[in-house]
């Protein structure tokens, strides 16, 4: 049988308990949230990357990715070429009414179109708003957190490779070619130079002719 009194007393333990702890509760709007930088806060679009490949618009399980494109063809490089053609962005849109932050439209866009941004305001009064077209996507890259420091132990990725590979073949190109320039410019001093010390030994020669002349006067 519980002794009278008792709940009371095991009631004021826990007030007396937590009045001496620290506070939990977050003073948001005043005092803003320390999120870590890889918050799922909302999906920015880098539409440059963008080929319009319609995975992501696909993959999504709730189907809130809209995209619109047309096709352009440009005309062959060269006589006899082929035509090419490629898709055209026109409308990319996230409605953030409907989508559910499961980051899969981020996975698998092979291009690096997609990001998440750890913001999140922007709640709105009319859930229309919460349809983001491009234009708005767009403006959210600014707040992508730049990504991690690579290992130092892992390995080169392809990329920058071939690039280093690049660099370093134009930087031994620029510098045989400023060497033969060097040569051309050594090789045409010479050829100068050899009619002046000729001239030079024609001029001595000529003394030398005229020493005779003077010997013999
Ligand atoms: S996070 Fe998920 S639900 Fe939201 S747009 Fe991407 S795939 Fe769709
Ligand atoms: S998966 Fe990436 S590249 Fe393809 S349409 Fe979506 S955002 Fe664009």
């Amino acid at each position: 049988m519980p002794i009278p009194g008792s709940g009371l007393a095991k009631g004021l333990a826990v007030t007396l308990r937590t009045m001496t702890k620290k506070t939990v509760t977050a003073r948001y709007p005043d005092v803003q949230p320390e999120l870590p930088p890889r918050s799922r806060g909302v999906i920015a679009l880098f539409e440059e990357n963008c080929t319009v490949c319609m995975l992501c618009a696909r993959e999504c399980p709730d189907w809130c990715i809209y995209i619109d494109s047309h096709k352009e063809t440009t005309p062959p490089a060269a006589p006899g070429g082929r035509e090419r053609s490629r898709n055209v962005l026109d409308r990319f849109a996230i409605d953030f009414a409907l989508c559910m932050y499961c980051g899969i439209c981020i996975e698998v866009c092979p291009f690096d179109a997609l990001f998440w941004s750890p913001e999140f305001e922007y709640a709105e009064t009319d859930i229309l708003d919460l349809t983001h077209e491009r234009d708005k996507l767009r403006e959210w890259m600014w707040t992508v957190p730049a990504p991690p420091p690579l290992d130092p132990a892992a390995e080169e990725p392809k990329e920058v490779a071939a690039a280093h590979k690049a660099a370093e073949k134009a930087a031994q190109a620029a510098q045989a070619a400023r060497e033969a320039e060097a040569a051309q410019t050594d090789g045409g001093g010479q050829a100068d130079g050899g009619p002046q010390t000729d001239g030079g030994a024609r001029a001595d020669g000529g003394g030398s002719s005229e020493r005779p002349g003077e010997g013999e006067a």
